[in-house]
C-alpha cells in the first residue's frame, strides 16, 4: 500500500482491494538449537552450528510453501516470524530466500512485521545487519535473566553482558524494532531483582519486552526434576510480588502492558502475536510448525512432522497435506464452538478484552448460553472481569488470576 501518496486515486483503490483481503500470518518454524534448554517445550533438536542443513531447510520451506499457499487466496499478508528452535543460527541469506518466497505469494500489507527470534550467543552486530538486509524489520531477543547464576540455572549458554550487548547491537545495528524476552519467578530472584534487571534492560531502548514467569513443562528437563522433587521453585507470593514490580517499572519507563505477558512503546505491539490473541488465521510452515487456516470454508489446524529427515525428504509434488501421515503429523477441523472457546482463551490475555459478540457473530454462534451468562455474572461479582455490552476484560488488577478466570468462562 503506498503510503507516500495516500489521497491519490490509485493508492485508494489499492487500499480498499487490501481491506477485502484477509489477514494473514506466517510462522516459519527452525527447529534448531545450541544447546537444549531444561525449562523449554518448544520442538528443538542440539546441534553444532556446522551441522545444520541451511539450504536444503529453505528449499523444502519454500516447497511446502508452494503447496500450502495455493490453497490460501484473498488473503494479505500482515506478519511473518521466523521463531526456533534458535532462527538466528540460519544464514540470512537463506532466510531472506524464503522471506521474499512468501512476500511473492501474498498481496503485502505496506506494515508488513517480519520478526527473528534471536539468542545472544547467535546474535550481534553483522547478523543484525545481515537480517535487516534480507528484510527483517524486528528481532526478539532471548535475554531471559542478567544474573549469571540464574543464566546458569536456566541452561543458557550466554552471560548477562552477551544479552545486553545482544539488545544494544540490535539497536546499533538499525534493526527498526527489537524486542527482549526476559523469564522472572526463578529461584533465588526478589521482586526488587526482577524489577532491577527488566529496567537495565529497558533503558538499552527496546521498543518491546515480554515478561514471562517460569512455568515448569511436564515433558522437560526441568519438569523431570520437579517430578523427583529436585527442582528448586520460587514460592507462588514472590512469582506474583515479581509480576507486580516488574508491570509497575515497564508502565513507569512508559510502556503499555498490552497483554498479559507483552510490553510495548507507542506503536510498538508485536501485530503477529496480536494476530495469535485476536483468532487470525496463520500458515505454519517448517518441521514440527502449528498452522490454523480456513480451507474450503472449514477451519483447520494442523502440525507438520517432527522428524528433519521426513520433512526434508519429502516430495513436496505428490505429497498429502490433507491427513496426518507422511509430513502432517496431526490435522483436526476447529468447529465453531472450539474457535469461539479459543478466542476467549487468547483474547483475555489482551488489556482490552473481547468482544464476544462480534466474535460470536463472526463465527455463527450463541455468545451467551446461560452457563456462561452465569459465570460471567459471579465474575464480575468477585472482581475478577469486567462486562460493558458484550465486551469481556480483565482488570489488570486481576490478571494474576487471569487462568482460573478463563477456565470458569469456557
Ligand atoms: S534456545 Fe530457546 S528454543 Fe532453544 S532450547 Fe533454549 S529456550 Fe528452547
Amino acid at each position: 500500500m503506498s503510503v507516500a501518496n495516500p489521497g491519490a486515486g490509485p493508492a485508494r483503490g489499492r487500499a480498499s482491494t487490501e481491506e477485502r483481503l484477509t489477514p494473514l500470518g506466517v510462522y516459519v518454524h527452525f527447529p534448531w538449537c545450541l544447546k537444549k534448554c531444561p525449562y523449554c517445550d518448544f520442538w528443538s533438536i542440539p546441534s553444532d552450528r556446522q551441522g545444520l542443513p541451511h539450504d536444503a531447510y529453505a528449499a523444502a520451506l519454500i516447497a511446502e510453501l508452494e503447496r500450502r499457499a495455493g490453497q490460501l487466496e484473498g488473503r494479505r499478508l500482515a506478519s511473518v516470524f521466523f521463531g526456533g528452535g534458535t532462527p538466528s543460527l540460519w544464514q540470512p541469506e537463506a532466510l531472506g530466500r524464503v522471506l521474499s518466497h512468501i512476500m511473492k505469494h501474498f498481496a503485502t500489507e505496506a506494515a508488513l512485521e517480519v520478526t527473528v527470534e534471536c539468542n545472544p550467543s547467535s546474535f550481534d552486530r553483522d547478523r543484525g545487519r545481515a537480517l535487516v538486509d534480507v528484510g527483517v524489520d524486528r528481532v526478539s531477543i532471548g535475554v531471559q535473566s542478567l544474573d549469571a547464576e540464574r543464566l546458569a540455572f536456566l541452561g543458557r549458554l550466554h552471560d548477562a553482558d552477551g544479552g545486553l550487548c545482544a539488545v544494544s547491537d540490535a539497536i546499533a545495528a538499525g534493526v527498526p524494532r527489537v524486542s527482549a524476552d526476559l523469564i522472572f519467578g526463578v529461584h533465588g530472584q526478589s521482586p526488587s531483582d526482577a524489577a532491577a534487571e527488566v529496567r537495565r534492560i529497558a533503558e538499552l531502548g527496546p521498543e518491546h519486552v515480554s515478561a514471562y514467569a517460569l512455568t515448569v513443562e511436564p515433558g522437560t528437563e526441568f519438569g523431570r526434576r520437579a517430578r523427583q522433587r529436585s527442582l528448586p521453585l520460587c514460592p507462588d507470593d514472590a512469582v506474583a510480588e515479581s509480576f507486580i514490580a516488574v508491570d509497575e517499572t515497564l508502565v513507569a519507563l512508559g510502556y503499555e502492558h498490552y497483554e498479559i505477558s507483552n510490553f510495548a512503546r507507542p506503536g510498538g505491539r508485536s501485530r503477529h502475536n496480536v494476530g495469535y490473541w485476536l483468532g487470525r488465521e496463520y500458515l505454519g510452515l517448517g518441521v514440527a510448525a502449528w498452522g490454523t487456516v480456513r480451507v474450503d470454508d472449514e477451519r483447520v489446524r494442523y502440525r507438520n512432522t517432527l522428524s528433519v529427515e521426513r520433512y526434508l525428504g519429502a516430495d513436496w509434488q505428490s505429497v498429502d497435506l490433507t491427513r496426518p501421515g507422511g509430513v502432517v503429523l496431526e490435522r483436526e477441523p476447529i468447529d465453531a464452538e472450539t474457535a469461539l472457546r479459543e478466542r476467549l482463551l487468547l483474547g483475555l490475555r489482551l488489556a482490552e478484552g473481547l468482544d464476544l459478540g462480534a466474535a460470536a457473530q463472526e463465527l455463527g454462534v450463541e455468545p451467551w448460553p446461560d452457563e456462561r451468562r452465569r459465570a460471567t455474572a459471579r465474575l464480575v461479582a468477585r472482581g475478577r472481569l469486567e462486562q460493558v455490552g458484550n465486551v469481556l476484560r480483565i482488570p489488570k488488577n486481576a490478571w494474576l488470576f487471569a487462568d482460573g478466570t478463563i477456565s470458569e468462562l469456557m
